[in-house]
């Protein structure tokens, strides 16, 4: 049973194996040089000291070797992303030939959408839940239009009920029974940005393709957080982001997934790019298209390799870390902020995250009635870098790398002090 005191919160921190890879990060600190209260990981995510290092690398190889440090470079910039895909696979739960990192979400979720999204006259129509974040929302709104459909009748929003916050799978049954003949595409934020609930993944490709729809989802909420199994839920495509919980630095490049089984589907339409094309041809520079089989045929443009370093740091911590003692610890310091917010015992806050820990990841969306945005610069004030979301919604997100059960009491109680 958890304890509502400092010095029990402090012998968590003891008994944590994982807790020296804090050390391991730079914590911003407020202007007296004291360390801030930092629960923002699902926004950006810290960095590991090791970044400047990895960077710093392949500047001093630019330096030094000019063009040649595309082939003899300490970490060769030609096959630079192929050492990432098995990293991330094990993040994300996918094979190595089904993942690669290029571009950013958003780009790389409208490239998957010319792959997977093909609408027909009578089958045109996308599910996404009605909360999903703005930018999902504007790239499926503009594919629709691009493809001649009316964006508002094509877009069908998975809502919570009336009164409810939380999103039910039955319900998404449902609009499958009523539209399902319709539909095109699913396409779900696997942990919802805003509430913190995470889908049954598994389920909801199984529905979406019992009924004729492609099915994608984007794990910027997800990777680095929840251990999704891409690979076994079967889902043909999915993207995210590497600057949340998988600390790459703000803008960093993006993840994409594609299953196996379109590996080499060349009937499936595609943006393509020289990246994509076979290795062997490429700088022959005049062959047609002849893309590369699995998620690397989906690449355009040769990376940036400043910006995979830093992916490439990051990894190398998660690996030394190992992603389920993360997620063994994600789940009990998301559990004692649960607790002490709890132990408030404060009429004014709802969590709206679910209570089941497989249905969450770290993050706990904390609702307060009666508030408006000084809330949040209050907890500002009181040294705790948090996120807010209109109307009443504060987001709090313990990581498991770097933040502490010492830190999840200090803003339990800066909290209290703030709503009082
Ligand atoms: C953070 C986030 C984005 C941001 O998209 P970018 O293209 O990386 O700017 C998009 N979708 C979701 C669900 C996100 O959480």
């Amino acid at each position: 049973m958890h304890t509502n005191d400092l010095s029990y919160a402090r012998k968590c921190d003891e008994n944590d194996d994982l807790s020296h890879f804090r050390q391991r990060f730079l914590l911003p600190k407020d202007s007296n040089g004291n360390e801030l209260i930092y629960l923002c990981g699902n926004s950006l995510g810290l960095q590991p000291k090791i970044t400047s290092k990895y960077i710093q690398d392949e500047l001093d190889d630019w330096a030094n070797l000019g063009v040649e440090g595309h082939t003899e470079g300490k970490n060769p910039w030609l096959p630079y992303h192929e050492a990432l895909a098995k990293p991330m696979a094990n993040i994300v739960g996918a094979k190595p030939s089904e993942v690669v990192i290029m571009n950013t979400l958003t780009t790389n979720l409208h490239l998957m959408m010319v792959s997977f999204y093909q609408p027909t006259k009578i089958r045109y129509k996308i599910i996404v839940e009605s909360d999903a974040f703005p930018s999902d929302k504007y790239a499926m709104e503009s594919q629709l239009k691009f493809h001649g459909f009316d964006a508002k009748e094509g877009l069908i929003l998975w809502k919570p009920r009336k009164g409810e916050e939380l999103c039910r799978f039955e319900d998404l049954e449902s609009i499958l029974k009523e539209h399902g003949e319709s539909v095109a595409l699913l396409m779900i934020g696997s942990t919802n940005y805003y509430t913190g609930q995470h889908f049954p993944l598994e389920k909801i490709t199984e529905l979406g393709h019992r009924h004729g729809a492609m099915v994608g989802f984007d794990l910027a909420h997800g990777a680095g957080n929840i251990q999704p199994n891409l690979h076994d839920t079967g889902a043909d495509f999915a993207v995210w982001c590497t600057y949340k919980y998988l600390n790459s630095g703000p803008g960093s490049l993006g993840g994409c997934f594609v299953h196996e089984r379109h590996a080499n589907n060349e009937q499936l339409k595609r943006f393509a790019g020289w990246w994509g094309h076979n290795k062997d041809t490429r700088f022959n520079m005049r062959h047609d298209f002849d893309p590369l089989p699995g998620a690397e045929g989906w690449q355009l443009s040769n990376p940036p390799i400043l910006s995979m370093a830093a992916i490439r740091a990051s990894l190398d911590t998660f690996e030394e870390a190992g992603f389920q003692n993360l997620r063994n610890k994600s789940e009990k310091l998301t559990g004692y902020l649960e607790f002490l917010i709890n132990n408030l015992k404060n009429d004014r806050i709802t969590i709206i995250t679910p209570k089941d820990p497989t249905q969450r990841g770290c993050q706990l969306s904390i609702q307060v009635r009666n508030a408006d945005k000084n809330i949040h610069k209050k907890l500002t004030e009181a040294g705790v870098i948090s996120d807010w979301r209109e109307p009443d919604v504060i987001r709090i997100a313990p990581t498991p790398l770097y933040n502490s059960f010492e830190d999840v009491f200090h803003f339990t109680q800066r909290l209290k002090e703030v709503l009082a």
